[in-house]
This record gives C-alpha cells, sequence and structure tokens, in this order.
C-alpha cells in the first residue's frame, strides 16, 4: 500500500507562511496549474503575498514572458485563508513559516490534528533538520524537504532533503512535483547546509580568508570566480547580496555541527558584522553600494 496518495493524485497545493518564499513557491504551483491554498496568520500577511504574486506577473507580462490571459489564470488557481486547518485537505503541503524548529513541528501537529488525509508535508527550511521536524509527526514517512531559493520563480533549483524516516514514495513525490513547477531537483541527504549552503557558504569563507591574506582585492576574488569558472557572481559580491549576518550565523552554526575549520567565520566576517556593515541591504559590505544597488567599489581587507 503507498504511504501518501502518490503525485499523480495531488491536485492541490497548500503553501505556508505568504512570505518572501511563500508566495513564490503559491506562484510558480498556480502557473503549474496546481490550486493552491496560500496561508498566514494575517489578512495584512496575506496580501502582501499576493501583491507580491501580482507584481511578479506584471514584471513577466512587461518582458513578454506571460500574457495577461495566463496572469489571469494564475491568480485564479490561488485562494487565500488564514485559517491552517483549511490546508489539511491538501494533498501536499509546504511550509515556509519563520525558521524555528518549535513553530513548523506545531504546524505539522496542527494539520495531522485536523484532517486524518495522509498529505506530503514538505518544508521549505534553508538549515533545520527534516528528520527532526518529522518527530512530530504521526507519518514521518511522508515529510521531506523541498528547500527553494530566492527569488522562487526565478531560480531553478531544489533541493529534496531526505530525512531519515522520509519514504522512498515520498522522495518519488517530491522530484516529480518539483519537475512539474519546473524547477530541477536534486536529492540530498538530511545533513547540516545540506548540499549547496555547505559548497556556497565554504567558497565565500574561503574567499574572505583570501581577503585577509592579501592575496587580491575583493573585486579581483570574485572576478577570478565570474571569468575563470563562470560562476554568474563572484563569492564576495554574493555575501554581500544574501547579508553578512545572514551568512555569519550559517557559518557559525555549521562550524558548531560539522566541527570543521572550514566553516570558522573569518575576523573580516565578525569585524563588518560588529560594525554594521551587512551588505546591500546597509549599503555597505565587501562592497560600497549605491541607492541603485549596484557597486561602488571594494574593500581591501
Ligand atoms: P518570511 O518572514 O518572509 O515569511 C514567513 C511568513 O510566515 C510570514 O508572512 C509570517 O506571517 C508567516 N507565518 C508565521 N507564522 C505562521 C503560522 N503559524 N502560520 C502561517 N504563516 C505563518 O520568511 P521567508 O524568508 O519566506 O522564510 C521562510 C522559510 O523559508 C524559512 O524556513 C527560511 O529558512 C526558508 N528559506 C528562506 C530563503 C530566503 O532567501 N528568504 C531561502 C530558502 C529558504
Amino acid at each position: 500500500m503507498r504511504e501518501n496518495a502518490g503525485v499523480q493524485s495531488i491536485e492541490t497545493i497548500a503553501v505556508i507562511g505568504a512570505g518572501t518564499m511563500g508566495h513564490g513557491i503559491g506562484q510558480v504551483a498556480a502557473a503549474a496549474g496546481f490550486k493552491v491554498l496560500l496561508s498566514d496568520v494575517s489578512r495584512d500577511a496575506l496580501s502582501r503575498g499576493v501583491s507580491a504574486i501580482e507584481k511578479n506577473l506584471a514584471k513577466g507580462i512587461q518582458l513578454g514572458k506571460l500574457t495577461e490571459a495566463e496572469s489571469d489564470r494564475i491568480l485564479q488557481q490561488i485562494r487565500g485563508t488564514t485559517n491552517l486547518a483549511e490546508c489539511a485537505r491538501a494533498d501536499l503541503i509546504i511550509e515556509a513559516v519563520p525558521e524555528r524548529l518549535d513553530l513548523k513541528q506545531d504546524i505539522v501537529r496542527q494539520l495531522e490534528g485536523a484532517s486524518d488525509q495522509p498529505f506530503v508535508f514538505a518544508s521549505n527550511t534553508s538549515s533545520l533538520s527534516i528528520t527532526e521536524i518529522g518527530r512530530s509527526s504521526q507519518r514521518p514517512q511522508n515529510v521531506i524537504g523541498m528547500h527553494f531559493f530566492n527569488p522562487v520563480h526565478i531560480m531553478r533549483l531544489i533541493e529534496v532533503v531526505v530525512g531519515e524516516n522520509t519514504s522512498d514514495d515520498t522522495v518519488q513525490t517530491a522530484v516529480a512535483i518539483g519537475k512539474r513547477l519546473r524547477k530541477e531537483p536534486i536529492v540530498v541527504k538530511d545533513v547540516p547546509g545540506f548540499a549547496s549552503s555547505r559548497l556556497g557558504v565554504a567558497l565565500g569563507l574561503e574567499a574572505m580568508r583570501m581577503l585577509e591574506q592579501g592575496v587580491a582585492s575583493a573585486s579581483d576574488i570574485d572576478t577570478a570566480m565570474e571569468l575563470g569558472y563562470n560562476h554568474p557572481m563572484g563569492p564576495l559580491k554574493l555575501t554581500d547580496l544574501v547579508g553578512l549576518d545572514v551568512r555569519l550565523n550559517i557559518a557559525e552554526y555549521l562550524h558548531r555541527e560539522l566541527g570543521s575549520e572550514t566553516f570558522r567565520p573569518p575576523e573580516v566576517l565578525r569585524r563588518l558584522v560588529s560594525e554594521g556593515k551587512l551588505g546591500k541591504k546597509t549599503g555597505q559590505g565587501f562592497y560600497s553600494w549605491n541607492d541603485k544597488g549596484d557597486t561602488r567599489g571594494a574593500h581591501s581587507s
């Protein structure tokens, strides 16, 4: 017997949390033809999410990527709700609430309490353990990670994160849904940093150590990766976009969990964060940023 309904029978996807990631996940699910239930704690949060989708779609029309009729159809597929229990009737539930284990576990319990339907529960967590989230579930075999990237309607990767108790059926369902959402799913074990953050953060931290050692300037280190390795953006500029505080938190977490010196946060990162130089959002990080969001020159060390 199958442990969940399987990909063929997935018609409705509920997205819990309509913030930065949730609205994007709702948009791509609706664009792929699924009925979408978008849930948040307040009407205000929901309407912010829907406005963000409308803005993305309007930009798409302007760029000639979709028609008015397609945009209308996508919006009609989406229904908002502030009643979490309603989402328990969905076939697949993807949560994108803030990054707190207790909150995510509580949502699983509430949903399972509201319905006996054996939905697949996917978490968009960027760092929490899927196995731990699954411990709050009566059906941990149906709990999985589907880690999308920001902005969701543009970024093509999904990390499908397999917890200790996740079943093969659930992995197959998540991979198939990822493809239906026109993404490129990769399957990753439930380890700290999954595949993407572990590799991306390691590169960024090494670039910072090279900057500290005077190997080259920030912009030359970035150019090495952009022109020599065809990365669309160098690791220091990317750190400025993500936020130095966000990167420091992840580095501390990976250093603690993996016990590897590769992830020890470099001094320059700690110093810039303590000075409030958090990257693009504060106008200064490894680069200076102007109001238009362009760089004005790089920090020397
Ligand atoms: P966000 O703060 O933009 O959005 C979270 C939303 O969840 C808010 O609208 C909030 O009102 C809502 N919410 C809070 N409690 C809720 C509840 N009990 N029920 C329903 N909705 C609730 O956060 P985000 O940046 O979208 O991040 C969400 C998740 O996605 C986190 O786990 C984060 O680690 C992960 N993630 C974020 C990014 C990113 O770049 N922002 C990338 C990948 C993964």
